[in-house]
């Protein structure tokens, strides 16, 4: 029996024969045969990924598929006005992707948020239950809450199914006073793994160590003209490049000399092979280094299970790893995204690369919070910076240049 899988990137399809272990591309321009049994279907994969520049827009044969979620919204009418100072549970939203909790308070509660590793502690002042009230498993974000009378009010613990990061990683907050649209304060906490700081920067934090006299690089904004890359919350091929803008404008300022492979919507060759080739070739003495910015995205039926940041390396120069690690820990610090790790890949525009290489992915396009992420230009500036220090970083206070 002959058993077809597709091999899906955002330009592409392969066909995986697996029943006789031959995979080729679409085109038929490469034919790589991997054996004959369905055991060496993953080093196949791995095979194919050799030609793609985003390794994570595979989508690997028998990948579980995320279970639907089933989504519960908020109500915000009609919530009556609360008399005294006896509270009730929260309202609690289901959506795709995060969680919201909204407790309504009288008029002028104080209130702290405590953010903890794997949750938060909300103490809410003067006010109280009329019994102690908890929850289990409330949704795939939020794994449990309880709210208990204490001597100065109401408690609440909250424990989230992922852990909560620096920076407002993992949540957003928000307390709302009463006004127009409620007759309560509101407490609004937003829980969910890709959320990412999104608190615009102050002009004096956008600022580097100026750079060693010489220095140059490349940088690749992902994709372009006909290639618009993944496609969801954003066009890949247009944050890629208002983003690598940032940075060139970023590391200019402190005195560096950036190469673009492209400055506007154009690509290198309508060859996809030949475009990442002349892209990858760029980065050779004199550069110093290379980056190229990429978005990432998952297919529609498995959305949810993509977010967050994740770096790439390959043994083209012996200190790209060290690259990739300084641009993976800046960014991290500067948004406090989920942290999906620095990874090896045998990618087309880092192999062709000569010099230290390292592709970065700012952020899932195909999830709903995530690509709410890449819609906000304080956080695709805060990705900036983070790729912009993570190369000044990198460079430190050499007497050379790396090469
Ligand atoms: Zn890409």
């Amino acid at each position: 029996m002959v058993f077809f899988a597709d091999f899906l990137t955002k330009n592409r399809t392969w066909h995986a024969l697996v029943g006789y272990g031959a995979y080729f591309r679409k085109h038929s321009r490469v034919l790589v045969l991997c054996g004959t049994t369905l055991a060496l279907t993953l080093p196949c994969a791995a095979l194919a990924q050799d030609l793609v520049d985003d390794p994570n827009q595979i989508v690997l044969p028998n990948e579980p598929v995320a279970p639907p979620v089933v989504v519960k919204p908020l109500s915000w009418k009609n919530i009556p006005e609360i008399l005294g100072n006896q509270i009730s549970a929260p309202r609690v939203g289901v959506y795709a992707g995060y969680t919201r909790l909204v407790f309504d308070l009288p008029k002028d509660t104080l209130l702290k948020v405590t953010p903890q590793s794997s949750g938060f502690s909300l103490e809410l002042i003067g006010v109280k239950l009329a019994h102690n009230l908890s929850e289990e498993k409330t949704s795939n974000e939020l794994s449990s809450w309880k709210m208990e009378n204490t001597s100065s009010g109401v408690v609440a613990t909250l424990k989230t199914a992922y852990p909560i990061r620096d920076n407002n990683g993992g949540y957003k907050v928000l307390a709302i006073p009463h006004g127009i649209d409620s007759p309560n304060d509101r407490l609004v906490l937003d829980m969910s793994p890709a959320f990412a700081n999104r608190t615009p920067l102050a002009l004096e934090q956008m600022a580097l160590e100026p750079f060693p006299t010489g220095f140059q690089m490349v940088l690749d904004p992902g994709h372009g003209g006909n290639d618009p890359g993944a496609i969801g919350a954003v066009i890949e091929k247009e944050t890629t490049l208002k983003v690598a803008l940032m940075v060139r404008d970023l590391l200019k300022a402190a005195g560096a000399t950036v190469n673009m492979t492209r400055v506007d919507d154009q690509i290198l060759s309508n060859d996809k092979v030949t475009d990442l080739k002349m892209r990858g070739q760029m980065g050779k003495a004199p550069q110093n280094l290379y980056v190229s910015v990429h978005v990432n995205s998952l297919k529609k039926s498995n959305a949810l299970r993509g977010y967050g940041l994740e770096t790439f390396w390959y043994s083209n120069n012996v200190e790209s790893k060290h690259l990739a690690e300084s641009l993976n820990t800046e960014m991290l610090n500067l948004t406090g995204s989920f942290a999906r790790g620095v990874r090896n890949a045998n990618l087309a525009v880092l192999r062709n690369s000569e010099v230290p290489a390292s592709l970065v992915e700012i952020g899932f396009t195909s999830h709903p919070v995530d690509g709410e992420n890449l819609r906000n230009d304080a956080y695709l500036e805060r990705i900036a910076l983070g790729i912009a220090r993570g190369i000044r970083n990198f460079i430190g206070i050499p007497s050379e240049l790396p090469k």
